[in-house]
């Protein structure tokens, strides 16, 4: 009856879903263990009408232009530009941390001198992870990339992750470096926005096709046995002969057969405000204060007006399975090396394809999952 099962209704499953279902005219079977489609992309109106990001605040942003192309299908933009102030010395500065941040936090003699020097060691416009700033010989530069290391990083990379930025893969840090510029968004790419009716609302209408169904409230082990041994599948008890998408934890798959991948789970709280506005941008980090990470209030992020808000404040914790949401995989050489034992056993069978963020083990954004997926169908159809 069905071509496909795919696992997960997030990003890399609802994409690969509508692909198959009007590209290759196949059927589909998601099943989805949650109560709604979307994963952690879902968005939904609180009991005081604010539309809110229930797995916190998802900015869709990308180089890609095919990605913005292929969104835009289904869904029309609020053209948003993220702006993110980070709590340092008690003033609030432009995160990334840029020469606006400099000047605001430094006397004007010291921001100058900083600011020539930046310049002329890496150029202007040029974006530098602070743990390569930190590598600097010049007595000033020191000075700023040990500050900004301190008062930015450690603090917040603590908290979020429970280690420190060194024990983690450069790349996480890189994500967020050190802007020599004025430029205060938290993003570049040239295409970035929220879908102007949410992204609920985008979900609803990719998978709105009479060749996917969707089985919500379900663990697919419910439903669908694979055998390990022969590579063959069960489906409702018969056999199953099409592909399997997976997009839930690689370990989860394979009972945990190499040990536990480490990911980093979050714990949301939602406050609720009879007034207007609560905060200045959408997005105010804590590095080095409260027990969270950041608060985000979400009517800056998608325009909606209302003489009420909302915002989500950010703790972070250790995932522990069954008891909370795997949200970030935690990227490290040990951690990736057993990542990769799993994902040869995958390569041991035809009749499964793994990919997003949880599958993949990778930190990725939402326009990389998109990518990965269209890449997919577009070479199944070459
Ligand atoms: P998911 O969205 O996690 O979907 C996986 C789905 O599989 C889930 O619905 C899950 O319930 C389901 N599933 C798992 N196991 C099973 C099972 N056993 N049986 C059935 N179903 C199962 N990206 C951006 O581009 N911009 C942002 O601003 C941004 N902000 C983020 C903020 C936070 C706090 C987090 C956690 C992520 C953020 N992301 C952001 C990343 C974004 O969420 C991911 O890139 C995207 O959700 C990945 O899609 P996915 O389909 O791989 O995974
Ligand atoms: N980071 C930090 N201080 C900040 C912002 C980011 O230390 O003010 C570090 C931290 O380790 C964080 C990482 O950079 O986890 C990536 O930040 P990003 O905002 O991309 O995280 P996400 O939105 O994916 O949670």
């Amino acid at each position: 009856m069905f071509d496909y099962v795919i696992i997960g209704t997030g990003f890399a499953g609802s994409v690969l879903a509508e692909r198959i279902a009007t590209q290759l005219n196949k059927k589909v079977l998601m099943i989805e263990k949650r109560n709604h489609i979307g994963g952690n992309a879902y968005d939904s109106y609180d009991s005081q009408g604010i539309l809110i990001h229930n797995y916190g605040p998802h900015i869709f942003h990308t180089k890609i232009k095919k990605v913005w192309d292929y969104l835009s299908n289904f869904t029309e933009w609020h053209l948003y530009h993220h702006k993110v102030l980070g709590v340092i010395d008690g003033q609030k500065v432009p995160i990334p941390f840029n020469l606006n941040s400099i000047n605001q936090l430094f006397p004007k003699n010291l921001a100058e001198r900083l600011e020539k020097k930046l310049i002329e060691n890496f150029g202007y416009n040029k974006k530098v992870p602070i743990l390569k700033l930190r590598e600097v010989e010049d007595e000033d530069l020191k000075f700023l990339a040990d500050y900004i290391y301190e008062k930015v990083f450690l603090g917040y990379t603590t908290k979020q992750w429970g280690v420190t930025p060194e024990e983690l893969d450069p790349s996480v840090t890189g994500r967020v470096p050190v802007y020599i510029s004025r430029d205060d968004r938290y993003f570049q790419d040239p295409y970035q926005g929220i879908p102007k009716e949410g992204y609920t609302k985008l979900f609803e209408r990719m998978l709105d096709h009479e060749n996917i169904k969707i089985l919500l409230n379900t663990d697919y082990k419910e439903v669908l046995q694979f055998n390990f041994e022969t590579g063959e599948a069960n489906l409702f008890g018969q056999k199953f002969d099409g592909k399997i998408i997976y997009t839930g934890p690689i370990d989860y798959f394979f009972d945990y057969k190499f040990g536990q991948l480490p990911y980093r789970s979050l714990n949301f709280v939602f406050e609720q405000f009879n007034q207007e506005q609560v905060q200045e941008v959408g997005t105010v980090n804590y590095p080095n204060d409260y027990n969270f990470t950041r608060i985000t209030e979400f009517k800056h992020l998608t325009n909606q007006t209302s003489d009420k808000t909302t915002i989500v404040k950010e703790f972070s914790q250790e995932y522990i399975p069954g008891e909370n949401i795997p949200y970030y995989p935690i990227k490290n050489d040990k951690n990736l090396e057993l990542y990769r034992l799993y994902k040869k056993e995958v390569r041991k069978y035809d009749k499964l394809i793994f990919i997003g963020r949880l599958a993949e083990y990778q930190y990725y954004d939402m326009d990389m999952v998109i990518a990965k997926a269209l890449k997919i169908i577009d070479d199944k159809i070459k």
